[in-house]
C-alpha cells in the first residue's frame, strides 16, 4: 500500500478542470439526477455545451429550474429564428479584423482568446469569428501596432472568449508588449475567476500585482449561487492584487429576473469583495430570445434594488446599442 499521507496534496489544475468540463448533455443530466425528458432535447449547435465539473456541483440536485443550470442548458429553442434576434446583435463583427475594437473613447478592447471556461447560452459573442481575428489566435503584432499609434488610449480592455483562457506566461507576454503604448490601465473582463476558481493561482496574483499598470477585473456572475467558499476564497486573493474588482450580470429570465435573487447577488458579492457594476439588458443574439427580460421589469427591479440596498450595491441598468459609443444607462 502507498503510504498516501506522505505523499504531497496536488491542488487540480485550472487546465485540468477545462479539460475535463461536461460536454455531454446527458452526463449533465445524469449528475443532476434529472430524467433524460427533464429539460427536453438539447439543441445541438456549434456552440455546445460546456461546463466546468465544480460549476456543476454548485447546481441542485433534481431541480431542472435550477439558476446555474439555466444558464447553462442548450434549450431546443435556441434554434428558432426570432425576429430582431442575430448573430451579431452589437455590429461589432468585422470591425478590425487584428482583435482591436475601438467603439469606447479613450478605450480599447483586445480580444484576446476566443477560448471560454465555459459556454454561456445567452453569450453575444456566441458566433463571433473568433478564427478570423489576429489576437484571438494569439497573434497580437497588428493590434498591439494600433494601440501604439493611439496615445489616446488610456485603457485596454482585455476581452474574448475570456483572456484568462491564456497561461500566465502568455498574459505576462502580452501585458509587457502593452507596455509599448500609452495604455495605464489594464481591465480584464473574465469568468474564469468563478466558474473555475483554481484559474487564480499563485502566478497570475503576482502578475496581475506586480505590472505597472493599474490593474481592473471585472468578473461575470449572475447568481449568488455561484459564488461557493472556492470562488469566495479566490476573488480575496485576486482582489489584493488589483485596483478594483467589478462584477456584471446579465438579467436572464428564469435566473436571476427578481428582486431577491439581485438583492442576494449584491450581498454575496460584497462578501466576495466585488462591487456590482452592470446589469445588462440581454443583446439581442440569436438563440437567446427565452432568456429576454423586458426593459420595464428591469427598471422595477432596480427601483427595488435601491429600496433595499446601499446606493454601492446597486448595479448600473445598460443596454448596449449599436453604433453607440458607450453603453446606454437605462436605470
Ligand atoms: S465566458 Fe463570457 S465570452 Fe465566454 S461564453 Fe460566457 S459570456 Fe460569452
Amino acid at each position: 500500500m502507498p503510504d498516501v499521507a506522505a505523499e504531497p496534496f496536488v491542488r487540480p489544475s485550472w487546465q485540468e478542470a477545462v479539460r475535463t468540463a461536461v460536454r455531454d448533455p446527458a452526463e449533465l443530466l445524469q449528475l443532476l439526477d434529472l430524467p433524460t425528458a427533464a429539460l427536453g432535447a438539447a439543441a445541438s449547435a456549434p456552440f455546445g455545451l460546456l461546463v466546468p465539473r465544480s460549476f456543476v456541483a454548485r447546481m441542485r440536485k433534481r431541480d431542472p429550474n435550477d439558476p446555474l443550470l439555466k444558464q447553462v442548458w442548450p434549450f431546443a429553442n435556441e434554434l428558432d429564428a426570432v425576429p430582431e434576434f442575430t448573430a451579431d446583435p452589437v455590429r461589432e463583427q468585422g470591425l478590425a479584423a487584428h482583435g482591436l475594437l475601438q467603439k469606447y473613447a479613450g478605450r480599447a478592447l483586445l480580444i484576446a482568446s476566443g477560448a471560454c471556461p465555459v459556454h454561456c447560452r445567452y453569450c453575444f459573442r456566441r458566433e463571433f469569428p473568433y478564427r478570423e481575428q489576429l489576437a484571438a489566435r494569439g497573434d497580437w503584432s497588428e493590434a498591439i501596432a494600433a494601440l501604439a499609434k493611439a496615445p489616446d488610449v488610456r485603457e485596454v480592455i482585455l476581452s474574448g472568449g475570456d483572456p484568462l483562457s491564456l497561461s500566465n506566461r502568455r498574459l505576462s507576454e502580452l501585458l509587457a508588449r502593452l507596455a509599448d503604448t500609452a495604455a495605464t490601465t489594464v481591465r480584464i473582463h473574465t469568468r474564469f475567476p468563478i466558474v473555475v476558481p483554481e484559474r487564480i493561482d499563485d502566478g497570475l496574483v503576482r502578475l496581475l500585482g506586480g505590472t505597472r499598470f493599474r490593474t481592473v477585473v471585472v468578473v461575470h456572475t449572475n447568481h449568488a449561487n455561484e459564488l461557493d467558499l472556492a470562488v469566495e476564497r479566490a476573488l480575496a486573493e485576486l482582489r489584493a492584487a488589483l485596483s478594483a474588482l467589478l462584477n456584471q450580470a446579465v438579467l436572464l429570465k428564469g435566473v436571476n429576473d427578481d428582486a431577491d435573487s439581485l438583492v442576494s447577488l449584491s450581498e454575496r458579492l460584497f462578501d466576495c469583495g466585488v462591487l456590482p457594476y452592470y446589469l445588462h439588458l440581454l443583446d439581442r443574439v440569436a438563440g437567446a430570445a427565452h432568456y429576454e427580460v423586458d426593459e420595464t421589469v428591469g427598471k422595477k427591479l432596480i427601483a427595488d434594488l435601491r429600496a433595499r440596498l446601499p446606493g454601492y450595491l446597486v448595479p448600473r441598468l445598460v443596454r448596449e446599442t449599436a453604433g453607440e459609443l458607450s453603453k446606454s444607462p437605462v436605470a
